[in-house]
Formats: structure tokens, sequence, C-alpha cells
């Protein structure tokens, strides 16, 4: 450690100690150079909060490049600090010839040349309030921008990749929006909550004008020499420095405390492990990989000081409870949280089942190593004892070749050739830092110092070079670089997106950004300036949405839907006169108003009762409101407004909502299901709804449904998170996990030798997951490594997937039927208009929906001829029905009479566990 730190020690000094000031090579360029040398240059240092930052003990990047240009270069060059907005007119009027630190751009192509890049930069998007997780988040949402045009076209390129919509808005303090959706490329100025990198910038560079082109050849020259390095070196150490200080004033005193007093934190990762996670080197013993590369940045970052321990003090995993050590890393399983607390998620590895093709097919045996993950994991799917513990990898992957073993469970596919063996992908499971029960002051530090120092995700990538490179053995040849790459790893190793940069020449019409032209409310842009300045107003906030309105326009034409808008509006104006009224989209319409909510919702029913051209074209809208207090802020009030308009859509019984804190818990509810969920699934698990035979009255398999419950919320319904996990794009975890569950259970029934003739159990498989390309290999290789035959199998998707392209569709669906797997339509309703799509499909089972046996307690005789009708509809297909939801007796003779095939329901059973259910099927 000491002898890297040397080379780095050396290295900066070397590129301060090489040269003071640049000198050409031949005397030509010489006698060239000094003749620019005597030029007057104005040139200008970008206005930005980045550039012109600096600490203590490190200067900022514009005073670096006063001192290349001035000092090292030696020109004559006065600096002029100019803003973003006033760079263009500045260039055009000729006040200055260059500008210090600019990304090619292209508008300003024809007045500048530009350098060689000095370094290259990253673009996110980033807020403090709003959630981002996936590109998704940012459709048809306004972000705030600084005026780089290069950046506002990488973000629309992005966005067009992916058929997304947003509306950048160019502003002078971006700090200002921070609330809102801002692109930049320093996200830790802003130290934001969400954000999601887009792509990367092709570049910082000088730009000079025409007239100065003849010295960027000379520039070009001096940083390629060496002066780049020291801009990296600059850059890397001011990032620190943000870092640190973010990191620092977030601790608390007593956390503080802890790093003053607490020296140095004893790490210990798992004994002789070989995964990308933590391994030992086979050049020097020591452990590298992804933990031990996350401490190393933390302790160049943050200075926190740790020391691993694992060859010398390091007995077991126990010993942490004793607190002979500090933290290990390691994945967060029920078992070990009775006794740990584990950080955030530093890390995801998949596991995978090997198995040789000419295994014989009774060989459930699994290998495992001893101590890893992945013994816990077999663990869970294991029922009488097929575990084999092997201490050492050889001698497992040759018990696999010898045949003494039937497959092996590993996290390293990477070590078996996919030409000899089969390589099923199982489950991913998290890796985290452990702590000591205890120890919750050092797991926060550490989450902290993840959340304001690094990005873990550039880690994996980081690692697997390392490992890639000291598997080559170029490893000790290249040490030098090697280093350097570690230095400026987090900030500059990272994939390079290709990025095809469609040019945006639309200019901003600043006018139309204030009042909306139709209407004459003000518009977004000044409600966010509102939400901006007005944040100490207390009152009401509502938000009003008209619904339906894309079918007004489209019937009876956009001039009639315009007319409504305005009468609208003007409604609107005239009755809240002292309120601040914006139109923020179509038919959105947000007010901020000193009214009490009866008073807001009493006028806005009037108006719907009895307005006659609301009446006549029978339009509606719905209404959120939420109280501003002063312990809110205006953006979240509305955020409120609008989540409780949302919310009536659903719900449909009223007009209006107000977001009291019922539901403002319920909404800060959803977000945290979401961000436990997002770490972790492993607490989700299946309950078994049996289904049941009309006409004998026995059970014929089951669905299985998921649960989730956690130590921090408690028990948490599907309706809760699951369509969260379909916002959030982690569904398929889901699915797959309660595909998986189902497959053992099949398995454990088969290995207890319970007869299940025509028997299977369904598990539902969401549109989001279907559309996935592994979803056809994933239940191959859960059928194949559980042995269980796809005949005892069901899955159950939603009309939903009609949508989805007819070809790949069919493809997959067949492909299903080709492992014996059975498929049914599930929430099957009449009035659907895909219905006329079932003869086309390879199906086998419809499930009518419990509204529609609901709807036989409204309508009687009406309802029992729809159920009647859709029912000898669904046999002359060929479909078997399963009617879901009977709760009652009486119910079930109906169905009886109609001769329909199955039934599920609270009339014979709720949902039960495995356990419960094996009972039942014992007793068959
Ligand atoms: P679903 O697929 O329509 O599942 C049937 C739901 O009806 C279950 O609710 C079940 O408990 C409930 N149910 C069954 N019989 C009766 C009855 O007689 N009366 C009443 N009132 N309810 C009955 P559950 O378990 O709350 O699940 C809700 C929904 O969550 C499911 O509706 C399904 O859409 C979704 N879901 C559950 N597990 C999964 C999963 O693993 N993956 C996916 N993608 N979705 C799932
Ligand atoms: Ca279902
Ligand atoms: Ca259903």
């Amino acid at each position: 450690m000491i002898y890297r730190l040397f080379i780095l020690v050396f290295f900066v000094v070397f590129n301060f100690a090489f040269s003071e000031v640049y000198t050409p090579e031949t005397l030509k360029e010489k006698e060239e150079f000094n003749k620019l040398q005597k030029e007057k240059i104005t040139i200008a240092l970008v206005d930005d909060p980045f550039y012109n930052l600096s600490y203590p003990k490190t200067s900022s990047l514009n005073t670096t490049v006063e001192k290349f240009l001035k000092n090292y270069m030696q020109l004559d060059i006065t600096f002029k600090k100019v803003t973003y907005k006033d760079l263009q007119s500045e260039i055009n009027s000729g006040v200055i010839d260059g500008i210090a630190f600019t990304p090619k751009s292209k508008s300003f192509d024809n007045k500048l040349d530009f350098s060689e890049s000095i370094f290259s930069e990253e673009l996110y998007v980033i807020s403090k309030t709003e959630p981002i997780y996936s590109l998704n988040d940012l459709n048809n949402k306004i972000i705030y921008t600084s005026y780089i045009d290069v950046y506002t076209n990488i973000l629309k390129a992005i966005l067009d990749n992916n058929d997304l919509h947003a509306c950048p808005i160019p502003v002078e303090n971006l700090k200002k929006y921070d609330d809102k959706y801002i692109l930049t490329t320093n996200p830790v100025l802003y130290k934001p909550k969400y954000g999601i990198k887009i792509g990367h910038s092709s570049g910082i560079t000088i730009a000079l004008s025409h007239k100065y082109k003849d010295l960027l050849p000379f520039i070009n020259n001096a940083l390629s020499g060496g002066y780049r390095k020291i801009f990296l070196n600059e850059l890397d150490s001011l990032n620190r420095s943000i870092s640190y200080n973010n990191f620092y004033t977030s601790l608390t005193s007593e956390e503080k405390e802890y790093l003053k007093t607490h020296k140095p934190i004893k790490v210990a990762y798992e004994k002789d492990s070989d995964s990308l996670v933590s391994y030992k080197s086979k050049i020097d013993g020591e452990y590298k990989g992804i933990a031990p590369n996350i401490f190393k940045i933390l302790k160049r970052n943050l200075g926190i000081d740790f020391i691993d321990i694992t060859n010398t003090d390091y007995k077991t995993i126990n010993d942490l409870k004793n607190n002979d050590f500090d933290t290990t890393v390691l994945s967060k399983t029920q078992k070990r949280s009775k006794d740990f607390i584990f950080s955030k998620k530093i890390y995801e590895i998949g596991t995978y089942i090997i198995n040789l093709d000419n295994s014989p097919a009774s060989s459930r045996t699994i290998g495992v190593l001893k101590d890893n993950v992945e013994e816990h994991l077999a663990q869970r799917y294991d029922v009488d004892n097929n575990i084999i513990v092997f201490n050492d990898f050889n001698s497992m992957v040759n018990a696999l070749n010898d045949g003494e073993v039937g497959n092996l469970l590993v996290t390293n596919k990477e070590d078996f050739d996919s030409n000899k063996y089969n390589i099923v992908p199982f489950e991913t499971i998290p890796v985290n830092f452990m702590f000591n029960k205890n120890n919750t002051v050092l797991r926060d530090i550490i989450n902290k110092a993840f959340e304001y120092s690094i990005d873990l995700k550039g880690f994996a990538e980081l690692s697997q070079l390392e490992r890639d490179a000291e598997n080559k053995a170029i490893y000790l040849k290249n040490k030098e670089t090697r280093d350097i790459l570690v230095l400026s790893s987090v900030l500059f190793i990272f994939i390079i997106l290709a990025i095809s940069v469609n040019l945006y020449k639309e200019r901003l019409n600043k006018k139309n950004l204030l009042k909306d032209s139709l209407t004459n409310l003000p518009n977004r842009f000044i409600f966010d300036k509102f939400c901006n300045e007005e944040n100490s107003l207390t009152g009401s906030t509502f938000v009003i949405d008209l619904n339906n309105f894309k079918n007004i326009n489209d019937s009876l034409g956009h001039e009639f839907g315009d007319v409504i808008l305005k009468e609208f509006a003007n409604f609107l104006k005239n009755s809240f006169i002292d309120s601040h009224i914006f139109r923020i989209s179509g038919d959105e319409f947000y007010g901020f108003s000193f009214e009490s909510h009866e008073e807001i919702i009493g006028k806005l029913k009037k108006y719907k009762d009895f307005c006659p051209t609301l009446l006549k074209y029978n339009i509606t809208f719905n209404l959120g409101v939420s109280h501003k207090t002063a312990n809110i802020s205006l953006a979240t009030s509305f955020k409120y407004s609008d989540l409780a308009m949302l919310e009536t859509k659903k719900e449909k019984s009223k007009f209006y909502k107000i977001a009291d804190d019922k539901f403002i818990e319920k909404m800060d509810r959803e977000s945290s299901i979401l961000s436990l969920l997002k770490e972790d699934i492993s607490g989700i698990y299946p309950m078994f709804q049996p289904k049941y035979c009309i006409k004998t009255n026995r059970i014929i398999g089951a669905e299985a449904l998921a649960r989730y419950s956690s130590l921090e919320l408690g028990p948490i319904g599907p309706f809760e998170f699951i369509p969260i996990a379909e916002k959030y794009n982690f569904i398929h975890k889901v699915d797959y996990k309660i595909a998986k569950e189902s497959i053992v259970f099949i398995r454990d029934l088969l290995e207890n030798e319970v007869s299940l003739d025509n028997f299977r159990i369904s598990f539902n498989i969401s549109m989001k997951t279907f559309k996935r390309d592994d979803l056809i290999t994933v239940l191959t290789g859960l059928l194949n490594y559980f042995k269980v035959p796809g005949k005892y199998i069901e899955v159950e998707i939603t009309e939903s997937i009609f949508i989805l392209d007819m070809k790949d569709l069919i493809t997959k669906l067949k492909a299903l039927k080709n492992l014996g797997i059975q498929i049914s339509l599930d929430d099957f309703t009449a009035g659907h208009s895909t219905a006329g799509l079932l003869p086309l499909l390879p199906m086998d089972v419809v499930k009518f929906d419990k509204s529609l046996l609901d709807s036989l307690e409204v309508n009687k005789s009406k309802g029992k001829i729809v159920y009647k009708n859709l029912t000898s509809l669904i046999k002359d297909l060929n479909f078997k029905i399963v009617s879901e939801g009977v709760e009652t007796k009486e119910q079930l003779e109906f169905l009886k009479f109609l001769g329909v095939d199955y039934a599920q329901g609270y009339y014979f059973s709720k949902p039960i566990s495995k356990d419960e259910f094996t009972t039942e099927v014992k007793t068959l």
C-alpha cells in the first residue's frame, strides 16, 4: 500500500516538475509559437459553479486553466468570467476570442475551433425529490439544464432512441431547481437523492476563434505532453473534496465521533472466497475485488481508515458478534438478519446451476462450496439432504465430472465451458456489508458514504478489469498503469455509450414559456418558478384533470376542445380571484388558494353539476386537494394533490379527494415499500389457493399468490407491492421467484409420493415479465433443474399481453406449450375487445374474473345471462373454465348448473401456506 502511495506521489510530483514552461521542439515551431505568445487574447472562463469551486487544498479548475495558459504556455491572455447564457453573444460580438472549458458544440462551429479533449464528462439527470429509477421516469417531464446545447442534444437523442420525450429548459442557476429534474455533469454538487446516468460528453476542450487557431496544435501538444494529467488530478481531487464535504456534513455528531475514535475499521472478507465481490489475489495474497475496492475508495475519498484482517485475525463470522472485527461482506439472508444488520446492497450476484448433459436424471444431488452463500441458497430449496458440501472448488468440479454429484450451484459461471456443461441461471442474490447488530452507527456511516461519495455501479466493472488483468498476468508489467486506473476509477472507467446526437435546432421561444396562449393562464414554467419562490405560503393546493379530453378533441374537433378549455380556465380565474391558477398541460390545471378545502371543493362541485357545457357534452373532471403547511414545500403539496387526484380516477366514487394524513401516509408507505423491495426481494414468498373441480369436489391444483412481509412494515399485500414492482421494473424477479417456489412445491409433492393426476400449480406472469427474452430460458432451466415435468405447471397471463407483438406472443406461448405447460387467461371479463383473439391463441384455460360473479348480485337475471353466454362461448372454443372469487354456496350451485369446470374462492379456501396445502392434498 505504502509502495503504491509512493508511486502516486512520485507521479504527481513528476508531473509538476517535468518542466516550468512549455517549449516547442523544433526551431521553426518555436518561432511560430513566439509570435503567438505576443498576441493579446481574451478568453472566457465559464462562470459555472463546478469550475469555480475551490477548497483549502484544492484550487478550482478555472484557476488551473489560467495557470496552464498563462504560466505554462506563457501566453498573453486576459481572462473574463462569462455565464453560459452570454457566451454566444460575447463570441459573436468578438469580445472574447475563446472559451477555456467547453464541450465541442455545433452552435459554435463556424466561430470556434476546439482543442483535443482534456477530460470527458458524464451526464446525469438527478433530483432531490422526484424519483428516477429508469429513463421512463423522465418521459414528458420538464428537465432543467444549463445553456450548453450539447448536453441537451445528448439528452434528446437518448430519449428519442427510447421513444420518450422531455422538455429541456435552460436556466442560469440549476441549484434553484434541484428538487425538479436537472441535467448535469456534476451530480455531487447537488446532493441528489435520485439520479441516472444518461450518457457521456465527447470531452471538454479549450476553444479558440479562427484567428488564433494556429495555437491549438501547441495546446494539444502541451496537453499530451503531460498537462492533461495535471488537469485530471485536479479534477479528481476536486471531486474528492466535494464528496468528502457532502459526506461529512451529513454525519451526526455521534457518527463523527465514531470516525474520530474508532480507527481503523477492521474488515474481514470471506476466507478463500473467489467471487468478484472479494477474492484472494494469486499474485500477492491480498483480497481484491468489489468490496476491497469500495474500501480503498472510501479511504481515498473520505479518509475512512480500514484494515484487512482476513489473513491474520479472522476466525469465523461469529467473531463479528463479539466485535472482534467490524464488518464483512456477505449476502443478506433472512437467517443472518436475525443476528446481524446490513448496509445497502453493493452488488448483485447471479447464481447458476451447472450440470452435464449426460448426467442421469435421477442424480438430484447438488454440490456447493462450504460456507458460501450458495450453500445457504441451496438449503432453502433442499428437502431431503441432497446437498453435498465441498471444501474446495476443484474437488467439487471433479465430483461433477465423475458423476458423484448431479449438479453444482455456483456463482462463477465463467469457470464452466458452456459446450460441456448446462448453465442455468438460478436466483440473484444481493451482497451487502454486514455488521454487528449493535453497530448501527457504522452501518449508517457506510450507507451515507455510499450515498454521498461513490457510485457503486462502477465497481463491478473496475473489479472485473482488474481481475482480467491479473488473470492475464499483465498485472505485474503494468503496475503503474493500473495504479492510475485505480486512482481515476470512479470517475473515468465506465462503458462509453455510443451516442448519436441528433441535432435539435428548435430554440425555445421565451414568450411561449410564460403564458399559455390559449387560456392566458400562467403555464408550467411560471408554476415551477412559483413553487421555488413562494415556499413560505400556507393554504391549499389543488390539481384538476379533465377526463377523456382526448376523446372530445377526437370526436368533436380541436376547436371545440379549445372552447371548453377556455371556458374552464375562465371559470377558474373568476372564482378563484386571490388564488394562483396554472395550466400545466393540455387538460391539467393546478391551483394554490388561501381558501379552505371545503370552499374549493364546493365551487368546483357546483360548476361540475350545473355548468351547461360540461353537462351537455358529458365532461367530467377529477380534483385532488392538499394542505400546504409551513412544514412542506409547495412542490410536495402539489405532488400530494396530484396523487390524490389520480386516486379519485381509480376509486371512481367521488370526483375529488383530499390528501389527508392517512392518504399521505399511504403514499409515503408506497415509497418505503419500494425502497425495501428495490434492495432485496428475498422476503417474497407464495401462498397457495386451492382450485376445485366443481363436479367431483376434489382439489385439482392451486394458484400461487405472492406475499410479502418485512420487519419494518409488517405484512404488505400484493395489491400494494405488485404495482410497485411493475412500475419500477423488477416484477420479473417476483414472478420468477414465485415460479421457482411453485416448481419446488411440485417437486416436494412428487417426492412425498402424493399422487398428482391432472394436478397443476399455477403462477402469475405479468405482461412485463412475459415480454422478457429470458422467460423461456428461465422456466426451462427451473423445470430441468428441479426435474419437474411441465404438465404440473400452469402460467396465468392477463389480456394485457395482447398488446405485445403477435409473432413474439405466439412464439412464446408455443414454447411454453412445448414444455408441457398449460396457459390460462386470467381476469377474463365480458366487454373485452380482445376476446376475438382467443380462438387464435394456443391456450388452455380461461379464468372468469370475480367481478363477473359479483355482477350477479347487482342484477341477477341480466348477470346470469351474461355468465351463461360467456360460458358456452368459452366452452365452444374448447377452453376449460375456472371461476374465480366463489364465496357462496348459491354461486357454486349456479356454476354447477352451467357446467363450469373449476372454482377457486373463499367458499372453499383462502390462500394457505405450503404446509397447510400439503396436508390438504395428502388427505385426498
Ligand atoms: P389474481 O391473479 O386475480 O388473484 C386472485 C386474487 O383473488 C387473489 O388476491 C386471491 O386471494 C383473491 N381471491 C380469491 N378468492 C377470493 C374470494 O372468494 N373473494 C375475494 N374477495 N377474493 C378472492 P391476492 O392474493 O390479493 O392477489 C391479488 C393480485 O395480485 C392477483 O390477482 C395478481 O394479479 C397479483 N399477484 C399476486 N401474486 C402475483 C405474482 O406472483 N406475480 C404477479 N405478476 N402478480 C401477482
Ligand atoms: Ca391469477
Ligand atoms: Ca384473477
